[in-house]
């Protein structure tokens, strides 16, 4: 019997919560809370439709320590499953050190006025995490969360090493607008705005945005542009697989895509830095997210997949190995099982197994750890039952140089 605290009721809250309330015996209480509670309460009754059970919703905002405290302390949760925004990791794992909750997100910290991804701001919570006994998983989606946890299961069943990774992204989905994006517009846009990097023989090398391009085949959809990007999860893996000399991060764009982003660069729509408008300070980007179309509600009309896995290349027994491991999630099967297209649902779904690894006991240990960290079996175990079925291909031509 656990109580688990979902922060956050956006599309990905939305399936985080679903999926806790499909497993009832380890999930006994669920509260969904979030900035405006109107959106965990619309949550809560389709679950209700779906399940036959009540869920719990609050009024919170995250960005305040003390009522995080306040609402930790009289719901008493397990764990916390902060699927807000990056900007409330910091408060949300120190109001879980002041409670003695453990903690467990997605995508990792990055200050509101500077778009950089990187672990140290949650990294040097170790000591307070291990001091209290407590575990925080850090980037339990899909990438980063399932490609860390492939990688893993890779390096300790398929490998004695491993050389060579490349995280591969396609989402071959239609959601049939001009341009949306398929995560909160401005973490998106901020994201994948920035300057590729990668690993290579102990360095990063930093490429402009979009210059390095592959086609890519993907299993059940074929050959598609993908971009080198830097994706945060190559900085853990790099550090907790010593034995790769090159990791890579790799994502499809549209054509279509790429030009709408390049006229909103070109225009200064993407910029952080605050504007006064009509005597108001705003933002640019924020001001496109409200009127772009809210990634959660995409689904009823996406048609198409993603597919979203890890080639790698390294020796066995002396002989030299690929190995590519992967997931193919159809919008439409996402939504019809959550009401959320598959992004929500491929980043909710392992959020959720994540923490029932947790609450299990299988995931322990006191401090603050990547998803690779853990024993990766159990939770492979659970990521098909749960609506994302994993594929493994040996000794195939990964396409890399
Ligand atoms: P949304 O923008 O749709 O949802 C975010 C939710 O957080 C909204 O309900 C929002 O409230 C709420 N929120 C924002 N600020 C606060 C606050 N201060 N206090 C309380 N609630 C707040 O985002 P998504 O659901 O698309 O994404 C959620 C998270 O998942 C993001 O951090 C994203 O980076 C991550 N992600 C990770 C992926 C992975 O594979 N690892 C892939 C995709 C996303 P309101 O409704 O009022 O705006």
């Amino acid at each position: 019997m656990s109580r688990v605290l979902i922060i956050g009721a956006g599309g990905v809250g939305r399936v985080v919560a679903f999926k806790c309330a499909e497993v009832k015996d380890i999930f006994t209480e669920i509260l969904l809370a979030s900035r405006t509670k109107s959106k965990c309460d619309v949550i809560a009754k389709d679950i209700h439709e779906k399940y036959g059970i009540d869920i719990l919703t609050a009024k919170l905002n995250a960005d305040i320590v003390s009522e995080l405290v306040e609402l930790i302390n009289d719901f008493k949760p397990d764990i916390v499953v902060n699927v807000a925004l990056p900007y409330q990791d910091l408060t949300i794992m120190d109001a879980c050190l002041e409670t003695g909750v453990n903690y467990l997100d997605t995508a990792n910290y990055e200050p509101r006025d500077e778009a950089k991804f990187e672990y140290k701001w949650q990294w040097a919570y170790q000591d307070r995490f291990k001091d209290a006994g407590l575990t925080a998983v850090l980037g339990c989606g899909f990438d980063p969360g399932v490609t860390g946890v492939f990688t893993s299961y890779a390096a300790k069943h398929h490998f004695d090493q491993i050389h060579h990774l490349d995280i591969v992204d396609c989402n071959a989905g239609d959601h049939g607008k001009a341009f949306a994006t398929n995560f909160n517009p401005e973490i998106n846009i901020r994201e994948v705005t920035q300057k590729g990097k990668y690993f290579e023989n102990k360095r990063w090398i930093e490429t402009e945005p979009h210059s390095v391009l592959k086609s890519l085949s993907y299993p059940n959809i074929g050959p598609k542009n993908s971009y080198l990007i830097y994706h945060e999860e190559l900085e853990s893996l790099v550090k907790n697989f010593p034995t790769l000399k090159r990791a890579r991060f790799w994502m499809t764009f549209g054509d279509e895509y790429l030009t709408h982003l390049r006229v909103i660069q070109n225009i200064g729509m993407a910029s952080i830095k605050p504007v006064i408008y009509e005597g108001r300070e705003i933002v640019p980007l924020q001001f496109l997210k409200a009127v772009l179309p809210d990634p959660g509600e995409l689904g009823e009309n996406y048609v198409g997949e993603t597919s979203i896995g890890c080639r790698i290349w390294g020796i066995k027994d002396g002989v030299e190995k690929t190995y590519y491991v992967y997931n193919n999630c159809k919008h439409k099967d996402a939504y019809s099982d959550t009401g959320a297209q598959g992004v929500s649902y491929t980043t909710g779904v392992p959020a959720m197994i994540g923490a029932m690894m947790v609450l299990t006991g299988k995931w322990s240990g006191a401090g603050v750890f990547n998803v690779e960290e853990f024993n990766p079996d159990p939770f492979m175990e659970e990521l098909g039952m749960h609506g994302l079925p994993w594929h493994e291909l040996h000794d195939v031509d990964l396409e890399m140089d």
